[in-house]
């Protein structure tokens, strides 16, 4: 769907579609235990967690250099902007790579590049989001930070991701106040697979304006009522919730009751390459299976553009809610 839209919950390792992989494990003399495209792809019908993680993990190997990084982005912003994407906040794992010697500047600078050209390529304004892998210690996410800290200028926010069960947000504090001393936003994912609990402790503790997921505010009617009081906006990623057994079916999907209690929900495409398609396809995949009206939609697009890292550019975020009341349906 071609609904103007902004990403806002979008993990670019999980772009890596397998013509790329290919590619970059050619150039640099990487061996993928797959013996062709078609092969990695049918790995890429993956059906639990762990199975996807292992792909996931084994797949960065690829990723090496400047250049691949920047590939990478501009593969994705191509994809976007095709599917209506006009702006995309976007999430990397620096601890992915520099565990594999890769050093954070390479993977920051090389995403920059492209990050920085997006609007002249693809006509997609951006943000990048540092994120910490939740199942690593609070050590090592002050160390990235601090590795970070000559490439602050590339950097809007800082978030928390990979497996949520058993690293409440609480670990992360001092990283956070951290964060917060620097000049920078906040995000993490909670309620994907962990309690309500956990996006009580993002808010209180880490003091985070926006929840990644977020669904599992739906079994806590108080945290709920706080959400939709404060406008905290939830960054939904239904397929994903779908390849990742969160829900049964997207027909089993809380967005319709989500929306219908006044939470500020947003639709995005987390690791698209992987979950079966991008942010349009999420769109189009929730229109169909939950028949989500022309309104609904809007309110969607619309909250995605309220919810974005636009606060030092109102005029474009006035622009793009200008695109989005203009869009007409289908
Ligand atoms: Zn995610």
């Amino acid at each position: 769907m071609h609904l103007p839209k902004a990403e806002l919950h979008l993990h670019i390792e999980g772009t890596l579609e397998p013509e790329l992989a290919f590619a970059l494990a050619e150039r640099n003399g990487v061996t993928l235990p797959y013996a062709s495209t078609e092969e990695l792809r049918a790995a890429y019908e993956f059906d639990d967690l762990q199975s996807f993680l292992d792909l996931y993990y084994a797949l960065m190997a690829v990723l090496r250099t400047e250049e691949d990084f920047a590939e990478l982005a501009d593969a994705y912003l191509a994809r976007a902007a095709a599917q209506g994407v006009r702006h995309a906040e976007i999430f990397f794992d620096p601890q992915a790579h520099t565990a594999r010697g890769v050093p954070i500047g390479t993977v920051i600078e090389g995403l920059g590049r492209a990050l920085e050209r997006s609007e002249e390529s693809h006509g997609v304004s951006t943000r990048l989001i540092l994120c910490f892998l939740r199942d690593l210690s609070a050590e090592s996410a002050l160390g990235t930070l601090d590795a970070a800290r000559p490439y602050l200028h590339r950097i809007s926010a800082v978030g928390l991701d990979s497996a949520e069960v058993g690293h409440p947000p609480a670990k992360f504090r001092e990283v956070y106040e951290a964060a917060t001393a620097l000049g920078l936003r906040k995000v993490a994912h909670a309620g994907e697979e962990g309690p309500p609990e956990y996006i009580r402790e993002a808010l209180d503790v880490l003091g985070v304006e926006r929840i990644d997921h977020g669904l599992r505010c739906m079994e806590d009617p108080e945290l709920v009522a706080r959400l939709v009081a404060d406008r905290v906006p939830l960054t939904l990623c239904p397929l994903s919730n779908v390849r990742l057994r969160t829900v049964d079916r997207l027909a089993d999907h809380p967005l319709p009751a989500m929306l219908a209690a006044g939470l500020h929900c947003t639709v995005n495409s987390d690791d698209p390459a992987y979950f079966g398609g991008y942010a349009g396809d999420n769109f189009d995949a929730v229109r169909e299976a939950l028949a989500l009206g022309p309104e609904q939609l809007r309110t969607l697009a619309r909250n995605s553009f309220e919810a974005a890292f636009l606060d030092d550019d109102e005029e474009r975020r006035a622009r793009y809610l200008a695109e989005v009341e203009a869009y007409t349906f289908d």
